[in-house]
């Protein structure tokens, strides 16, 4: 019989190299780097200085078609891409997010890739890691406890209690902390007014990290903060509150890249985690650009769809970096497309051509905008064992029809060995296919224009409707200097329209922005178009239930 192993039991067997060997590969010097532990280092920011004039590796940014249950497998296809491209004899990094605490110990359990493509040592990535996130939190709520004494201490600024903005953060899922009220006790126990907590990925602070170029950009992101409005409605920021310097500070060292390996003792840089719909979900551009300069090849990640993560990181990320990618993989399954196209999760393992073909509408979408944005692509099948093969011929010669290759890979069973195949249809997309990468929209547009352009090329929405709400901010905004901002757009990634029961490809319908919020720090206007969680709960029977450690400090029960 088939014994098939835990991520956290081929994790826990991998034998890992000390990182003194996988930064001697990188051909790091000795002070460029410092070790966290043995298997964990922080890569200096003197090294993008000192590597300046060395060109850059290709960049590959891995996306997918819109996730359903039936999972997708991006991460897992990352790492493995990585690790298929070193198989090849390619110099190649992978550069991904570090998960959040609050899903892992919830539904997720972990989110280190998956099977035999994970990054490792998996435990410390999953825990805490070399303490970014709580260096994060830690400044996000430094700042708060400034706002709140500043009010205390006779509110020079007029700040309006009413309408402060910023909130407290912790990496838990916490639904008791959503809404609060501070303050109680008597004066000297501070001013009392309703405040609340968000999970620290949804940290503007850490969209900002994720954003800067480097620690002087950090500071001038982070004094732009807008955390209040004053009694005449006119903003308050960090800088006025004084207190860039010391938050700054308090992030300097989270700031620097995180080295680790793969199972196959790929280097790997795992660094940032912001939200993938109120901020732009993907690794910090730090991390980017470092695998950039230290390898020839570098497989990247963004969060949700294409529709959500890839817009994101080209109108976004890539904008703020001066990044300009090679190669797109959209990573699709024959499980999630047959729910596209109208297969409940129960009957998924039957094999069904017709919902195939139905589904292939939502993958056909995302393939159109990335051909929007002028870029090379190749779909990655990520091949999972009840595929029959009748499925997957059907899905190359639907993805051949739209003039796309679709490689076949099987990273999770087999390692970077599974990518071999996709590995040199990247190499050789890069190689021949020409490269017309451009903005979706340019920053002197309007920010109305700009979620048209979003809505209408992406998700194939015919209309935008604003309540009168996002209306007037639309107007207050351009007024106070925002409008030439990017927009990050805020909607469920489970539909390309604003309904997350609308699967495949829906048409005809239309967008409804409800409220902009800037992230003047981060450097994009938010635009909602629905409920979006900031503080996520846990469910009835979180994975914490089966997390557990041995006796002997083993991790157990991550996944
Ligand atoms: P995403 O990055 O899209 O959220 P992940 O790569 O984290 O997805 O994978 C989600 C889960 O699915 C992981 O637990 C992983 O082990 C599992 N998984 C991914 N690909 C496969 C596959 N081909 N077969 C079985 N399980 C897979």
């Amino acid at each position: 019989s088939l014994e098939v192993k835990t991520d956290i039991e081929i994790a826990q067997q991998c034998i890992m190299k000390p990182i003194d060997e996988i930064a001697a590969q990188l051909n790091l010097e000795k002070d460029d780097w410092e070790p966290y532990g043995k298997f964990k280092a922080k890569i200096s920011l003197d090294v993008l200085d000192r590597l300046h004039n060395k060109q850059d590796g290709k960049v590959i940014l891995v996306t997918a078609i819109s996730p359903t249950p039936a999972g997708e497998g991006k991460s897992t296809v990352t790492v493995g891409l990585g690790q298929g491209l070193s198989k090849i004899g390619k110099k190649s990094m992978i550069a991904l997010r570090e998960p959040s605490l609050g899903p892992c110990m919830g539904i997720k359990g972990g989110a280190a890739g998956g099977g035999y493509s994970q990054v490792v040592p998996m435990e410390d990535i999953n825990l805490h890691f070399t303490g970014d996130f709580h260096a994060i939190t830690t400044a996000h709520n430094a700042l708060a406890a400034f706002l709140d004494n500043h009010i205390h201490q006779g509110n020079s600024l007029d700040i309006d209690v009413r309408r402060v903005t910023w909130k407290r953060v912790v990496d838990l899922n916490d639904r008791a902390l959503r809404q609060v009220v501070i303050g109680l006790g008597g004066p000297i126990q501070g001013v009392p007014r309703e405040s609340g907590f968000d999970i620290t990925v949804a940290s503007e602070i850490m969209a900002i990290l994720c954003l800067a170029n480097s620690l002087k950009d950090l500071k001038e992101r982070i004094s732009k903060i807008v955390v209040a409005y004053d009694y005449e409605q006119k903003p308050v920021t960090v800088k006025d509150l004084e207190v860039e310097g010391a938050l700054t500070l308090l992030l300097k060292d989270a700031l620097k890249p995180n080295l680790v390996q793969t199972l196959e003792n790929t280097p790997a840089i795992i660094h940032g985690g912001p939200f993938a719909n109120i901020a732009h979900g993907c690794n910090s551009i730090i991390a980017t650009k470092m695998a950039a300069k230290l390898s020839d090849y570098v497989v990247t990640e963004a969060g949700f769809g294409a529709d959500l993560g890839a817009e994101k990181f080209l109108n976004i990320k890539a904008r703020y970096a001066n990044l300009k990618p090679n190669l797109v993989v959209v990573v699709a399954t024959i499980r999630a497309l047959k729910m596209h196209g109208g297969v409940p999760k129960d009957e998924l393992k039957q094999e069904n051509l017709e919902a195939l073909e139905r589904g292939m509408e939502n993958l056909r979408k995302h393939i159109e905008t990335i051909k929007a944005f002028g870029l090379p692509l190749v779909v990655a099948v990520n091949r999972f064992i009840t595929d029959t093969d009748a499925e997957v011929e059907l899905l190359q010669k639907l993805c051949e029809n739209e003039g796309t290759d679709a490689v076949l890979t099987e990273v999770w069973a087999k390692g970077g060995e599974g990518a071999v195949d996709l590995a040199e249809k990247v190499v050789s997309l890069i190689d021949e296919k020409e490269n017309n990468f451009n903005y979706l929209y340019p920053l002197s547009t309007t920010i109305q224009n700009k979620i048209e352009t979003i809505a209408k090329t992406v998700y194939g929405a015919s209309m935008v409707e604003f309540t009168i709400k996002a209306k007037n901010q639309m107007l207050q905004f351009e007024e106070e200097g925002w409008g030439k901002l990017p927009v990050c757009m805020a909607k469920t990634q489970y539909s390309l329209s604003d309904d997350p029961n609308k699967l495949g490809r829906p048409e005809g319908f239309t967008i409804t922005v409800r409220e902009l919020r800037p992230s003047i720090g981060a450097g994009f206007i938010v635009a909602l178009t629905g409920d979006v969680m900031t503080m996520p709960g846990l469910p009835k029977q979180p994975a914490a239930l089966k997390m557990d450690v041995s006796e002997n400090g083993k991790a157990l029960g991550l996944f």
